[in-house]
């Protein structure tokens, strides 16, 4: 029954989803060092694309590490999918900022790779990779050899190869930091694109503020010594995003606040650094 037509509808309020991502008063230091995460606590419902910006060493990987699971926590807690980080790691895929693809295989094979290490059947697996391909715009080049792709293919084959997974939830540590910047703008365009056919949760580190309004609903401002959130931007630009919306105004406002908000916090990390 709808809650609209249920007679409790004018005091209660629908029952929201639980978020796919929460953290809570996440902390961490390494070793006997000061904390590098301090505090941070948020949620993250379906289908949010949450970028993660500030200034260098304020603990953007070490959030995306955490979430992972390849670090623990000092004290907080994340929960994914009801789940801590490492019962969660079937739910999650990690995209860095280099392709990390294997020289020796196809792009096919690189594609299958995390599926067969996940053990899924040979079929299952080049049907995934198959699709993902198709979906970058790579399927004329799958039996190329890394070597032979260009940086923005070896990308794309790094995203096909997490699009394959179908991941609840997609972390990617500046995926195009190493890209020409048209480059980067088509493959915004294409991750785009894919997410209208797959719904995943994004958390998303850049240095690019116009990259990080451009694909997202929610920019987090971190920042340094130690790692907090400074403020919260919400980007409510329809989706689909296309070239026009970077000639839009509110597109342009957007990129002139965040880029404020990322000096002053870059001003606040020099102020502490001396
Ligand atoms: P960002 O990705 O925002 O540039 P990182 O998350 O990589 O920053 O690092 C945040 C801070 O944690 C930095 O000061 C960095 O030196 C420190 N750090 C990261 N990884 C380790 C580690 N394994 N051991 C000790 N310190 C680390
Ligand atoms: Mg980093």
């Amino acid at each position: 029954m709808s809650a609209s037509t249920s007679s409790s509808a004018s005091t209660t309020a629908p029952a929201k989803r639980p978020p796919v991502v929460r953290f809570d008063n996440l902390i961490k230091s390494f070793g006997d060092g000061p904390r590098v995460i301090d505090g941070i606590s948020l949620q993250a419902e379906q289908g949010d694309f949450i970028s993660l910006i500030g200034p260098s060493g304020c603990g953007k990987s070490t959030v995306l590490k955490l979430m992972s699971g390849l670090l623990p926590l000092t004290s907080g807690e994340i929960v994914i999918d009801g789940m801590n980080p490492v019962n969660a790691r079937e739910e999650l895929f990690y995209v860095f900022q280099e392709p990390t693809l294997m020289p020796w295989l196809t792009v096919q094979a690189n594609v299958e790779m995390p599926l067969k290490i996940r053990g899924r059947p040979a079929a299952e697996r080049a049907a995934a990779a198959t699709k993902a391909l198709a979906l970058v715009g790579l399927s004329e080049r799958a039996d190329y050899y890394p070597l032979q792709l260009s940086g923005g293919q070896k990308m794309r084959v790094s995203i096909a190869r997490a699009v394959s997974m179908s991941p609840k939830v997609l972390l990617m540590d500046e995926p195009f930091g190493a890209l020409d910047e048209m480059t980067r703008d088509h493959l915004n365009e294409e991750l785009l694109a894919i997410r209208q056919q797959q719904a995943w949760t994004a958390f998303f580190v850049t240095h690019s503020v116009a990259e990080a309004v451009f694909l997202s609903n929610r920019i987090i401002v971190l920042s340094a010594n130690p790692g907090r959130i400074h403020t919260e931007v919400k980007v409510n630009l329809p989706y689909p995003r296309t070239e026009d919306t970077r000639l839009s105004v509110e597109y342009q406002r957007l990129v002139a606040e965040v880029s404020r908000l990322l000096r002053s916090v870059e001003r606040l990390k020099t102020k502490t650094a001396v």
